[in-house]
Order: structure tokens, then sequence, then C-alpha cells
């Protein structure tokens, strides 16, 4: 790249970048040698590259995204980048040190989870003393609720626990992004649908 060089005060000499971080860039003068910092303009300081490791299932992802750098990023939350949809797990800073929450262009790497998939549920169905476990696959925004008839497999279920993210109801309804364990029993009431079971 070419830049004004301090020293050498001639017309713009070629220079090697040492270190970016958002629009600010160190870069050294080839002629002179002499190091100093350069500022982008608008349109660059607007974006970094973070490398972003995608959670789907049982695969890891690991993909350059790019994030505008003055958009402050907050572990537990939900963000759109380039067309992945991601709730964000862990967020490393530049100084390697994990944080809850910072500005995008304070960070080294992102953790995520990737929500284009349908969240994975445990589904503990009893019958008569025993228990069978079975994965249900069921859309994020899908709510499941206590005292509700489900369908899976072979069987129809009533709902009587949820575990969440945060703790076990009895009562009420919860979205399945939110959820991590049912807990049900074989009925022979009418279900309100099917779910989607795996292995
Ligand atoms: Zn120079």
């Amino acid at each position: 790249m070419f830049y004004p060089c301090p020293n050498c005060k001639t017309s713009p000499t070629p220079h090697t970048t040492l270190r970016e971080r958002g629009n600010m860039a160190l870069v050294r003068c080839q002629r002179c040698g002499t190091t100093h910092k350069v500022y982008h303009k608008e349109e660059k300081k607007r974006e970094v590259l973070i490398p972003t490791l995608i959670h789907k299932h049982e695969v890891t992802e690991k993909k350059t995204l790019r994030y505008p750098a003055n958009l402050v990023l907050n572990a537990g939350k939900t963000y759109s980048v380039e067309g992945e949809n991601l709730r964000i797990t862990k967020i490393e800073n530049l100084e390697k040190k994990f944080v809850e929450r910072s500005e995008a262009g304070n960070i080294s790497r992102v953790y995520a989870v990737s929500l284009d998939l349908p969240a994975r549920i445990k589904v503990n169905i009893s019958e008569m003393g025993k228990t069978a476990s079975y994965r249900a696959e069921v859309p994020r925004d899908q709510e499941l609720g206590v005292g509700q008839v489900w369908g899976l497999k072979d069987v129809n279920f009533e709902i009587k626990a949820i575990r969440t993210t945060s703790g076990v109801i009895k009562k009420g309804f919860v979205k399945a992004d939110e959820i991590r364990v049912v807990q049900g029993v074989v009925t022979k009431k009418r279900p309100v649908g099917v779910l989607f079971w795996r292995r």
C-alpha cells in the first residue's frame, strides 16, 4: 500500500502493513523504515473480519465473518451476520481474554451456535415405570407446553415437565430454542402435532 511517509515527505511511498485494528493500521515505510499509524477512510473502518466458530450440532464450522466495527456483541444474544443467524456463546477479545461483551473492533474470535438449524431436544417418555429417550428436532420458534400431547415415533405422550436453559417448569409454554429436555408420559389422548425425531 502507498501512504505519505512523515519522514520521506515526498509523494506516497510503498508501505508494509504491520498491524490493523478497526480503521487504524500500523505501517512501515519501505523506503526509510519509519513506522507510523494511518487511518483508513470511513467505509473501511465500518467492518472488521472476525474468525467465528459456528457450532452446528455435530460439526463446528470456522468462518471469517464481516462485522460492523462498532457493533457491540454480547454473549447470549442473537445476531445475523452475513446470512448466518447466530447466538453468540463466547467472545475472545484482542487480549485473548473471554469477555461478556465487546465492540467487534476489539474482538479476536467469536464462538456461536447456529440458529439456522432446528433445536435439538432430548425427549424422555415414560410408560409404566420404563423410560425411553429420544432426540427430537423442533423448529426454534415452536412452543411446547406442559400438558400438551405430542406424537413421536409410534407413541403419543403428554408433557409433564420441561427443563429449559434456566430451570425446570411444570406449567406453561416454552420456545423450543430454550428447551433442553422434555419429560412426558405415554397417553392415548390426541396429539397436537408430531415431533420429528432421530435415532
Ligand atoms: Zn519514509
